[in-house]
């Protein structure tokens, strides 16, 4: 809800601070909420105020330069404060536990248990044994389960009083960075990089550096020298990473560097491991945070530079509820904070290039492979009049025999999980669509399934047609598990690992997939995006991309940004050793310009000219767009709401609106999906006009048989 809430505070209670959470009745319910101010004028007659129950906190959840973050964003992105305070706090927090680190007990001797004689225990083994342990010292609860003490052991002897039990808090202590362990000698890109950094950084300037650097570049050892600067001085780095880049070992490389407390924030964790790690953060226990697109909410003691690594990456944007950009937020905290960002990736997003044109971001290059790897070839295959191999031309076939025979890995990239995306009758047409989504249904032929990318709903395979009961049903588009059967059947005196959603799906798969394809156990790798993103595979020479010829014809304007920056991540896997790297794009379309640009002169030059047309047709970055999206069971309630709020949005000068129209994906599980386009060309106008007609819009009665919801700088129009 939109709204905020008056209640009285009893007599009783002590105020509470702004920030803090109280306990309220809400309807027949009691709920947990926050103190955004006190002593306001309420806004409903005074008898009809509730009292507070409870003051849970005494201080704020949060710093106040967090605070002003949230409270900004709450602003910017239009959306409830409630919702962003709830988004923003650690699952226990917000149902209303005390944040409070976790405790353990400690086992020590009494004065009396000092003075027995073990030998007079002889009948008793385990207590003798235990107590013989605490002859030695006191103990954690941790120390006596390693050591496999009965509870009824521990019982008798508390009981007789020879043991003490005491409560602590698992505090952290101080932390000291004595320095990198095994840092590089840089090359001279990266020296300039670092160099250009320092003189910020020590003078704990906000500043926002954009480190472009080619795949293997060695950002990464970019990253680390410009921390340790930081970290020598006590104070804390916030490491930001896409959803897949957080392994074990990204983990692993920064605790190899400096030996010094690391947590990390990510969606594998408990809700008390991510408190653990908060508390960690926030009370200053932890020298280094590295956590996916919301660790951006975590507040740091002394935080004294951030890395969004990826910075091109969409995982960075929250696609449902708050709709957040955390690297938009990452450069608004910086300021605010007054700290050192740097975005890092081989391929910035068009955004970022155009703040770093416009001198808001200092632009670093990194042009060459770190560590004397070469950059890698590109070739096009024309499938044009090709025979194809579920989905593999005879020239793609060569080419990977030979990269094989000579003992090297070859990547394979295919976006489709799954056996195949659809069944096709071959008598009538029809197709395996679902029922309760505008696509057709991927084929899953080790489970014998069909199932719904979209809603999640699966069906088996039928074995004739719905229309006309023809058993002639063929499989149209080729996923990664057909990939890795027709693999199997071309080079079957090869191993093949498959990498995608299907095949990594319970915990830990992902991370063992990856090290198998680090370490060459493998000679042939299939994989979706999963694959292509940051990770390196030292003996991979030959990449290619199957099928990427779908967003060659997209209608998003930024299919071509994104299809180029998947290409040259994807590249970007080849040759990244001494061993040099081919890249091999199978089309439909060898002539297609962006393909041309991407093979023949990069993605450099790519952004150039991608962004000059962006500026010619007034599209983001040079102008600001909003995304009105609704969806109801009836096309009519879908289509109304976007209609009526079209007509209220129309009446600025500056505004254009357009639509509503139905979305690409115009049915997902059992809905009409509609979309209004907001465009201006500057955000000011924009998001005044948003402020000032919210309030009604979302008053509307058309709102009341639809769900409608406002994303802001929208990146995904799906
Ligand atoms: P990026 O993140 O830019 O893709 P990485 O940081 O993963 O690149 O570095 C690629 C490889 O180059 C790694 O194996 C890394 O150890 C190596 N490397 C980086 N910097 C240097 C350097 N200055 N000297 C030698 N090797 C380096
Ligand atoms: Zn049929
Ligand atoms: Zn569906």
């Amino acid at each position: 809800m939109r709204q905020l809430f008056d209640y009285r505070l009893p007599a009783s209670a002590a105020l509470p601070s702004v920030g803090a959470r109280v306990r309220v009745p809400f309807g027949q319910r009691q709920l947990i909420g926050f103190v955004l101010a006190t002593n306001v004028t309420p806004e409903v007659a005074e008898k009809q105020l509730k009292d507070v129950i409870d003051v849970l906190d005494t201080e704020p959840l949060w710093p106040v330069s967090m605070w002003d973050l949230l409270q900004w964003a709450a602003r910017y992105y239009h959306h409830p404060i409630g919702d962003v305070l709830s988004h923003a706090a650690p699952g226990l927090v917000r149902q209303g536990q005390l944040p409070s680190y976790a405790t353990t007990t400690r086992y020590q001797l009494t004065e009396r248990g000092r003075e027995q004689e073990l030998s007079a225990l002889n009948r008793a083994p385990q207590q003798q044994r235990f107590m013989a342990a605490l002859q030695r010292g006191a103990m954690h609860a941790a120390g006596v389960r390693a050591l496999d003490i009965p509870s009824s052991t521990l019982k008798s002897l508390l009981d007789k009083g020879w043991v003490s039990a005491e409560q602590l808090e698992l505090k952290p202590s101080a932390w000291q960075c004595e320095g990198a362990h095994g840092a590089l000698i840089l090359n001279e890109e990266q020296a300039t990089a670092v160099g250009a950094m320092l003189g910020p950084i020590e003078r704990r300037e906000a500043k926002v550096w954009l480190l472009d650097g080619v795949t293997g570049s060695g950002k990464t050892e970019v990253y680390l020298q410009a921390m340790e600067t930081v970290l020598l001085r006590g104070e804390q780095v916030v490491v930001l990473v896409p959803e897949i880049g957080l392994t074990p070992q990204t983990v692993a490389r920064f605790e190899q560097r400096f030996h010094v407390p690391i947590v990390s924030l990510h969606s594998g964790l408990t809700d008390s491991e991510r408190l653990q790690s908060w508390l960690q953060a926030r009370d200053g226990g932890a020298a280094i945070i590295i956590g996916t697109r919301s660790a951006i909410f975590t507040p740091c003691k002394k935080i004294g530079l951030m890395i969004l690594d990826e910075e091109h990456d969409n995982s960075f944007k929250q696609q449902d509820g708050f709709r957040y950009n955390a690297r938009d937020l990452a450069v608004k905290r910086a300021y605010q904070e007054g700290f050192g960002l740097i975005l890092g990736s081989a391929t910035p997003s068009l955004e970022s290039l155009a703040n770093a044109k416009a001198g808001r971001y200092q632009h670093l290059l990194l042009s060459n492979r770190a560590g004397g790897a070469k950059l890698a070839h590109h070739a096009v295959i024309d499938l044009k009049q090709q025979r194809l191999h579920q989905g593999l031309s005879d020239q793609l076939l060569t080419t990977m025999a030979k990269h094989l025979q000579a003992g090297n890995q070859v990547l394979l990239f295919l976006n489709r999980r799954g056996y195949a995306s659809a069944l096709l009758c071959h008598e009538c047409g029809w197709t395996s669509e679902c029922e309760r989504c505008q696509a057709n249904m991927t084929l899953h032929q080790q489970e014998h399934m069909l199932q719904c990318h979209h809603c999640g709903s699966q069906r088996r395979v039928p074995r004739q047609c719905g229309d006309c009961g023809s058993t002639q049903i063929i499989s149209q588009g080729l996923g990664t598990e057909q990939l890795e059967e027709a693999i199997a059947k071309h080079f079957p005196g090869y191993q093949a690992l498959r990498i995608d959603r299907d095949s990594t799906r319970k915990k830990g798969q992902l991370e063992q997939a990856l090290q198998d394809a680090a370490n060459g156990k493998f000679s042939i790798l299939i994989g979706t995006q999963m694959l292509a993103k940051g990770h390196h595979f030292p003996h991979v020479t030959l990449v290619s991309l199957l099928d990427v010829d779908g967003a060659l014809y997209s209608s998003d304007f930024r299919a071509p940004e994104r299809l180029a920056q998947l290409y040259l991540q994807v590249a970007g896997r080849a040759g990244r050793e001494e061993k040099p790297g081919t890249v091999v794009l199978q089309t439909h379309h060898p002539d297609h310009p962006l393909i041309q640009e991407l093979v023949n002169n990069g993605y450099r030059h790519f952004a150039e000219a991608a962004l000059e047309e962006r500026q010619q047709a007034m599209l983001p970055p040079y102008a600001a767009m909003a995304l009105l999206r609704a969806e109801a069971t009836s096309r009519d309630d879908a289509e109304a709401v976007l209609k009526v709020m079209a007509s209220y949005l129309n009446q600025h000068p500056d505004v254009t609106v357009i639509g509503p129209m139905s979305a690409p994906l115009g049915r997902r599980a059992g809905r009409y999906r509609y979309q209004l386009l907001l465009h201006a060309e500057q955000r000011a106008p924009l998001h005044s006009w948003l402020k000032q007609l919210l309030p009604t819009l979302e008053k509307l009665p058309e709102t009341r048989k639809a769900r409608w919801s406002l994303d802001i700088d929208p990146q995904d129009f799906a």
